[in-house]
């Protein structure tokens, strides 16, 4: 299978492609490096079944000759982090609506399966965990810039739906929940790669609000499985919206104290309150565990990796970064 990754340079494309690649898959992406890193995929890029450009989605002719040469699409390009999304609202609902309207027109072009990645952000404020596919969504006010996430995203999903319904395209979405592991970039938010750099750096651990939180990590190892079985069913899952993520769930002040123990480190924990952390009345979610039922029945895919296995896992390549001193990533720390 010919595989176009959009978004492929950043931390879950990237896995996604070696995976393809390491199954004998070629691989295209497209990427325009704006929160993905060249170095990602600078390992992949003289293997003979993979191909790049470096370009944004709203280059209409390099889109139609990827799309033109694919079996299927992986749309990831997107405008992510709770924090990029906050300082520039105009650009998230930019990239993340036109994007992938443009993704789906030329899917459409050329019969492309496609799997659109959506986020559990789109459940917004809803409490009674765990969160199932078809429940109801609860977004907070348009005058919070907080939500332009949740509903760019939200967008993107009735595009994909409308895609299948309306011109039988063979889409899928995905609703990831809190995806982590080696070479996500702690710059715009993700608390794990933030709180290994701050506990192996000896700089305080930041806590957002009471810490009282919690949140479920999944395995990018895990999350690019269920991708790789998600491709390969089309008959059984076009039409339909996956959750995919861990039902582990922790606090954030819990997750702090397993970094220290795991790390070694004797940071201190400080509390910071969300309007000096994002912006003045952020909202964040209480609690946020998915419902899997719905892709163990699909595909049979569950998460295999406890939040311990990440964590040895993002501080051995966080430990492994600084040694190295990778300018590239360092760019973003
Ligand atoms: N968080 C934190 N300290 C940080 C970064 C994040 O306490 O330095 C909190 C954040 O407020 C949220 C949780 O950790 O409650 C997960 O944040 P992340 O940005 O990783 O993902 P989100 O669940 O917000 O999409």
């Amino acid at each position: 299978m010919h595989v176009l990754i959009t978004g492929g340079a950043g931390f879950i494309g990237s896995h996604l492609a070696e995976a393809l690649l390491q199954r004998g898959d070629s691989v295209a992406v497209l990427d325009n490096l704006s929160t993905g890193s060249f170095q990602n995929i600078a390992h992949l890029v003289r293997l003979p079944h993979f191909s790049f450009a470096i370009e944004s989605l709203d280059n209409g002719l390099v889109l139609d000759r990827l799309a033109s040469q694919a079996d299927a699409i992986v749309h990831l390009a997107a405008a992510v982090g709770v924090q990029l999304v906050v300082e520039q609202p105009t650009e998230t609902i930019e990239t993340n609506v036109l994007g992938t309207h443009a993704v789906l027109a030329a899917a459409r072009r050329y019969r492309c399966r496609t799997l659109l990645a959506s986020t559990s952000e789109v459940y917004g404020k809803k409490e009674n965990v765990p969160f199932r596919e078809d429940d109801d969504l609860v977004l907070g006010p348009s005058s919070r810039s907080r939500w332009v996430y949740a509903a760019s995203k939200l967008l993107d999903e009735f595009l994909g739906l409308a895609a299948h319904r309306e011109y039988d395209l063979p889409v899928t979405i995905t609703r990831f929940f809190n995806t982590v592991g080696p070479r996500q970039i702690g710059r715009y938010g993700m608390v794990i790669p933030r709180f290994v750099r701050q506990a192996l750096a000896g700089e305080p651990i930041t806590v957002f609000g009471s810490g009282e939180q919690s949140r479920c990590f999944c395995h990018v190892t895990d999350v690019v499985q269920a991708l790789l079985a998600l491709l390969d069913r089309p008959e059984e899952t076009a039409g339909q919206v996956y959750n995919i993520g861990s039902n582990e769930e922790v606090t954030i002040n819990e997750l702090a104290q397993r970094v220290l123990q795991a790390t070694g480190s004797s940071s201190p924990v400080q509390h910071i309150p969300y309007s000096q952390a994002y912006a003045p009345g952020f909202e964040d979610m209480q609690r946020r565990v998915p419902d899997i039922r719905k892709i163990r029945e699909a595909i049979g895919w569950q998460p295999t990796r406890s939040l311990d296995q990440i964590l040895q896992d993002v501080i051995q390549y966080e430990r492994q970064r600084v040694t190295t001193s990778d300018p590239q990533t360092a760019l973003h720390s």
